[in-house]
């Protein structure tokens, strides 16, 4: 469905759906067979990036149990819980691996906060390909704590490529939960703060020859596109049906003028002021009509 609508791959297979709403961790094999039948799916040209399980917190699993957290967002999540369960993280890289030959798969891990976590986490990878006799596969991580894109230089050097989930970038970055039903209006990814750790990623990662995503919501909103576009962004991850509109508004822009959207949007006041940057065409129509 993906390469029918146009998309040229999997910019962020959420693993997690694998695992949620059973009793026992899928097993190595069973995930080997799913991520092979995607990734025959999308075909050996197309990239195929595999988030690592991301749960824990407010995703709790009942064999994963973690204790009680006052502040689930800011406790065991994402790599913090696979760097301490190496039974669960070993077999899904090694399944992950084990289907890399059918598309170009890269491996992601979410939630990296220090390079010390990083490096382990790509230890393990390169542990594994080691024991399968397996050549390496490109490994990346999400670009979603502050300190991340605060130390993106330092990543990057040991990073193939990064993914920059705004959904927990802007949440971490305004300290505001991002299901808050009273904060909703003003958790913005387009807010300035979030655009400038977004620069720095991106600037951090083409000095060490990395490329970057981004895989949060904000990659398939119209205002957003030509920004992110502009300040450099590699490619844009979105839900299926957002493929082929987000294909068309690129294609509104040129590159030029994305680069001088993105440079007035850093020097923005407000997410507000951001967005009337580049209004969505459709919302235009409308207002003009
Ligand atoms: C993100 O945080 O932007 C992201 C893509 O991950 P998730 O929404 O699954 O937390
Ligand atoms: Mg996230």
């Amino acid at each position: 469905e993906a390469v029918k609508l146009g998309a040229d791959g999997v910019g962020l297979l959420r693993s997690e759906f694998l695992f949620l709403e059973r009793s026992f961790a899928p097993t190595e094999n069973e995930q080997f067979e799913n991520y092979s039948a995607i990734a025959k799916a999308v075909g050996p040209d197309r990239p195929v990036v595999i988030r690592t399980l991301d749960v824990g917190g407010d995703k709790p699993l009942p064999y994963l149990p973690i204790p009680v957290e006052e502040n689930p967002f800011l406790g065991l999540r994402g790599i913090r819980v696979l760097l301490n369960r190496p039974e669960i993280f070993r077999p899904q890289i090694r399944a992950a691996l084990r289907a890399a030959e059918f598309a170009k798969l890269h491996i992601m891990f979410p939630m990296i906060t220090t390079l010390a976590e990083f490096r382990a986490a790509k230890g393990v990878v390169r542990e594994e390909e080691k024991k399968l006799g397996l050549n390496p596969v490109p490994v990346g991580l999400m670009i979603e704590v502050p300190a991340a894109a605060l130390c993106a230089e330092m990543l990057a050097k040991e990073a193939d490529f990064f993914s920059i989930g705004t959904n927990d970038l802007t949440q971490y970055t305004l300290a505001m939960d991002r299901g808050h039903p009273q904060l909703a209006s003003e958790i913005d990814g387009l807010s300035p703060a979030v655009l400038k750790l977004i620069k720095r990623a991106v600037d951090a990662a083409h000095d060490n020859n990395c490329w970057v995503g981004v895989c949060g919501g904000i990659a398939g909103e119209p205002q957003a596109v030509p920004i992110l576009v502009g300040l450099g962004v590699d490619e844009l991850s979105v839900g299926l049906p957002l493929v082929p509109a987000v294909k068309a508004r690129i294609r509104e822009y040129s590159l030029q003028e994305c680069r001088e959207l993105a440079d007035k949007a850093l020097e923005m006041e407000s997410a507000q002021e951001v967005r009337a940057l580049c209004p969505d065409s459709l919302e235009e129509e409308l207002s003009l009509s």
